[in-house]
């Protein structure tokens, strides 16, 4: 008998009830939570592991003394009995044949082949805005795919567009915020402005006296001093020290990566050190 020579060791529960013979569905009964494990144990099987494999060109039910070639639900329906319940009301028959076994496990293998094969399948559309051949997965519906560069232009597709609107709607309703630089349109105007302004050498001094301004109007003049105490408590929660140096682990890993450096790069470490403080000192003053 293949099914009982073979070594499972999820099966061992199957090879129980031969010891047990006729009292099986009376302790099964009796047990009813080690049957409800047993059914779920069965379910999360392999094919193979599922049955009891037989070398014979047929197997017989035996509900009906039918020759077939494999017990299944499709089968069982007659007997209102599922696969489960008959290999632990028959635990020692067999309930599929050799044959049918290997072309079941070679028609599984086919068609898992055949799906990893559509996976890398790709097709080629074009680009929504520049109409550029691109590829796509073959099974991707929608025909409003954009290519890298309109992508990296900020241009989005009315696909992504309808995605955004519900985003806004459902932020509006939830947050009461309506976030501007989610606008497609908005978002498009601002890179057009930015690189109109990019080639105005006063055009970033003029953003940050704004930007000066701004702060200085929302939280007074001393709003430099504020925004780094700020900053500081944000760090101090972050990592739980005042500084990110105090931390000893941090303490560590830096002198581990700076053991692994060439003077070169040990030389260059320390004057962005130095420069970083400098910054500090700047912005604190
Ligand atoms: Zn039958
Ligand atoms: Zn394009």
């Amino acid at each position: 008998m293949n099914g009982e020579t073979r070594e499972l060791p999820t099966n061992w529960f199957l090879q129980f009830p031969k010891v047990v013979g006729e009292t099986t569905n009376f302790l099964m009964d009796l047990f009813g939570g080690i049957k409800e494990q047993i059914i779920r144990r069965i379910n999360v099987m392999s094919i193979e592991d599922k049955h009891n494999i037989s070398n014979n060109s047929f197997i017989i039910c035996e509900l009906c003394n039918k020759q077939i070639e494999k017990i299944d639900g499709r089968h069982l329906k007659n007997h209102t009995i599922s696969f489960d319940e008959y290999r632990i009301k028959f635990p020692n028959s067999f309930t599929i044949t050799k044959e049918k076994l290997d072309k079941e496990l070679e028609s599984i293998e086919i068609r898992k082949l055949a799906k990893e094969k559509t996976d890398k399948d790709t097709k080629l559309v074009k680009c929504y805005f520049c109409k550029k051949d691109i590829e796509v997965n073959k099974n991707q519906s929608n025909n409003e795919s954009i290519c890298k560069e309109c992508k990296g232009s900020g241009l989005i597709s009315p696909f992504q567009q309808r995605a955004i609107d519900s985003m806004r709607k459902s932020l509006l309703k939830e947050e009461g915020v309506d976030n501007a630089s989610l606008i497609p349109s908005v978002v498009k105007k601002r890179n057009e402005t930015v690189e109109l302004k990019r080639q105005d050498p006063n055009y970033f001094k003029e953003i940050v006296e704004k930007r000066v301004n701004t702060m200085e109007e929302n939280f007074g003049e001393d709003w430099k001093e504020k925004q780094y105490e700020l900053s500081k408590e944000g760090m101090f929660k972050k990592l739980g020290v005042e500084y990110a140096l105090q931390n000893e682990e941090s303490v560590v890993k830096f002198k581990e990566t700076v053991a692994n450096k060439t003077p070169e790069e040990k030389k260059k470490i320390v004057e962005k050190g130095r420069d970083t403080k400098e910054r500090n000192k700047l912005r604190k003053d």
